[in-house]
């Protein structure tokens, strides 16, 4: 899509209704000069103000559209008039790994292993950007046309230069440091990574490995070396990327859909 100063709804050709969150509602839409199929997210001010979310959206504009990486969720550019504030991003086919994960109930080690390197790999390039994201979660993670993990909903991260002490994120996932209101740092989002990777394979929410299902003993090597309380000593992005479980598991391509569906999921789009 190109890049231009100004954009305008009469930019786009408004496709299907996509969804509803908290401000606002998501829409797939075509650029009508370029022909790029993009999201469009839009927020109304009222809610905006109503629920005192401007600083968020803010932060989440001014962080995301500097992050260009295959696995974060493209914010192409944004605009806003008298009611509403909108937002142009990559549109991820396949929804929410949050419903895929329900839908499912557990993932196999292949697929498993290929999202936690896809977000590993996206974590340590927000991270290489002084970039945290401190509320990753299935809900913040949406799936392209290919099956393709991408990291969305920035309106959490902070720039980390200096340790940090906001409590935030979703209780489920905090790390240990952050439920205790001590300083943090990008350690919180590998925290949630090892948390992630024993939901995708676990689903049980007690920390312990139970009999069933079968989980291999380099899984659990892994999500041991993550859901450690001293943060200093979490294994680093790098190390999970180098992980056994991930090399002899995950799937370079970052997708595990077979080709034939995505042919199908392209003519049901249309
Ligand atoms: P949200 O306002 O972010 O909670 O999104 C509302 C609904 O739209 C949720 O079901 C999201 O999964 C969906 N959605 C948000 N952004 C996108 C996107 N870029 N591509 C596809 N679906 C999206």
């Amino acid at each position: 899509m190109a890049t231009r100063e100004e954009w305008s709804m009469s930019d786009f050709e408004i496709g299907k209704y996509i969804g509803e969150g908290k401000f606002g509602k998501v829409y797939l839409a075509r650029e009508k000069q370029s022909g790029y199929v993009v999201a469009l997210k839009v927020i109304f001010k009222p809610k905006l103000e109503k629920y005192r979310f401007h600083p968020h959206l803010r932060r989440e504009i001014e962080i995301q559209r500097d992050l260009d990486h295959p696995n974060v969720l493209r914010l192409f550019a944004w605009f806003h008039d008298e009611e509403k504030v909108v937002l142009v991003l990559e549109y991820a086919a396949r929804g929410e790994l949050y419903k895929v994960l329900r839908a499912a109930g557990r993932f196999d080690e292949r697929t498993a292993a290929t999202y936690v390197a896809s977000l590993a790999g996206a974590l340590a390039y927000c991270h290489k950007k002084g970039i945290i994201h401190r509320d990753i979660k299935p809900e913040n993670l949406l799936l392209d046309l290919e099956g393709r993990l991408k990291i969305a909903d920035f309106g959490w991260a902070a720039r980390s230069n200096a340790k940090r002490h906001t409590l935030c994120g979703t209780i489920d996932y905090l790390a240990p440091e952050m439920v205790e209101k001590k300083a943090h740092d990008h350690a919180v989002d590998n925290w949630t990574l090892g948390i992630l990777c024993y939901e995708y394979l676990i689903v049980t929410v007690d920390w312990a490995f139970p009999s069933t299902p079968r989980v291999s003993s380099e899984a659990k090597d892994l999500i041991s070396k993550l859901l450690v309380k001293d943060s200093s000593k979490r294994l680093c992005l790098e190390d999970i990327m180098k992980h056994p479980w991930i090399q002899k598991n995950a799937e370079p391509s970052g997708s595990c859909i077979k080709h034939k569906d995505v042919t199908r999921a392209k003519v049901i789009d249309k």
